[in-house]
């Protein structure tokens, strides 16, 4: 974002008319909603067939999936996203609906239980968590629930800033954990590169269970025909000595149904173990029969691959008409940033330090409704407040183009005005 140029007479007039425009969008009484990252009712739509369920419910074996059991989830759909998660097969699990229920587990069983590599249970410590920022909200929600102690790290293009991560994990054994989210990140898009990765796998950590939550939930969500490519995170590890450090999660919701899709958890075998000891105390067994529809709905890794191209070209248009209006309506000016993604569900709007609340309660007072300002930093607090996340997926394109069509208008009176004094 560059300063903008205006002299005090323009700057005022920008104003002006930023004040003009801003009273007939409120005029319009619209009702839009940019909120939360959601597939829309036509992506949901291609995975319908999976509805039609009809042959035996068996596996590759024979089994009957009606009955209990099969706690490591379905085979032939573990195989199906080895590939894409970057786990092998029989260190891959297919469990419930959502991932971030296994994040959450996760926490809860090293809380409750050694994880292997632990002196002793985390809630026995003070417990760190490191956070780049921004990023997914609801990470930090698992952290804030069970006092979990949260440090940021800036986020740069290529990762979280590694020489700040590397500094922190160094001499306090309690600093347990760091959230990532390799590619595609929420909100920023930001693919982790392979040096980023590295370090991670290798660097010295004083605690000798500190864990990677390696959150890949945008693994196969590429808006390009040059998908992103991210390092083997488990392979990382094992090479590096440290087998046992990252925990991969995945999930289907943003593939398929995102209220009945299916979710992942892949690890060292040891880690693998560890898991089962704890989910076998709390199941009998996934829904096999749901990750049966889906393994006969995606069919294979390419079958996978094919089903993604077709999401895809309807959510591009929706991510490029966003770039579109913004560097129509703010290109320029100097009053924000964005980025333009390659994958994933968000497109992240920074505006001048000490806006984006007001920006996004103005939206609120149009209409527009918005992800909190602040919520991609631990405890709601952009220290900046700078950054807005865009979720451009659910709505149908003529209301994304008038959502942003308001935003931009609530981004110019804003700065103006901030830059007015
Ligand atoms: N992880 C990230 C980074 C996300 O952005 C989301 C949803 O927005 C999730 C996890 C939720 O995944 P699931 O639906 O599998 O619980």
């Amino acid at each position: 974002m560059s300063a903008p140029t205006w002299t005090t007479q323009e700057l005022t007039a920008e104003h002006e008319k930023a004040r003009k425009d801003y009273a007939d969008l409120v005029a319009r009484g619209l009702k839009l909603d940019l909120t939360r990252g959601k597939p829309s009712a036509r992506q949901l739509d291609l995975s319908n067939p999976m509805l039609d369920f009809d042959g035996a419910a068996v596996d590759a074996k024979g089994t009957d999936l009606r009955n209990y059991g099969g706690l490591h989830g379905l085979p032939e759909l573990r195989a199906i996203f080895s590939e894409a998660l970057q786990v092998p097969v029989e260190q891959l699990l297919a469990a419930g609906n959502s991932s971030l229920e296994l994040m959450h587990d996760a926490i809860v069983f090293a809380l409750l239980g050694k994880v292997p590599g632990a002196e002793r249970r985390w809630v026995e410590d003070e417990v760190t968590f490191i956070c780049p920022v921004p990023g997914y909200d609801r990470h930090y929600g698992i952290c804030e629930r069970y006092g979990i102690k949260m440090v940021t790290v800036a986020m740069t293009p290529t990762g979280p800033d590694m020489d700040a991560v590397e500094r922190l994990v160094a001499d306090d054994p309690r600093v347990k954990g760091i959230w990532c989210v390799p590619k595609h990140s929420n909100p920023d898009g930001v693919t982790y590169s392979d040096e980023t990765a590295r370090r991670l796998a290798a660097m010295p950590t004083a605690a000798p269970d500190f864990r990677i939550f390696w959150d890949n939930a945008y693994a196969v969500h590429d808006l390009t025909d040059e998908p992103a490519e991210i390092a083997d995170m488990l392979a990382l590890c094992a090479e590096a000595g440290n087998p046992d450090r990252a925990f991969v999660f995945g999930s289907s919701s943003k593939i398929t149904f995102a209220g009945a899709g299916v979710a992942f958890f892949g690890s060292s075998a040891a880690n693998v173990e560890w898991w089962l000891s704890h989910t076998v105390k709390r199941s009998i067994g996934p829904d096999k029969i749901n990750q049966l529809r889906h393994a006969r709905f995606l069919r294979d890794a390419g079958g996978l691959r094919e089903h993604m191209r077709q999401l895809a070209a309807l959510i591009r248009p929706k991510f490029e008409a966003v770039d579109k209006i913004l560097s129509a309506e703010l290109g320029g000016t100097g009053l924000a940033s964005w980025t333009n993604p390659t994958g994933g569900y968000f497109i992240s709007l920074q505006v001048p330090e000490g806006c984006a609340r007001a920006v996004v309660a103005k939206a609120k007072e149009a209409g527009i409704a918005l992800t909190p300002a602040g919520a991609t930093f631990p405890y709601g607090d952009d220290p900046d407040d700078r950054v807005i996340r865009i979720a451009p997926t659910f709505p149908e394109l003529p209301e994304i183009e008038a959502a942003i069509t308001g935003l931009a208008v609530c981004v110019r009176l804003v700065g103006t005005e901030k830059l007015l004094g």
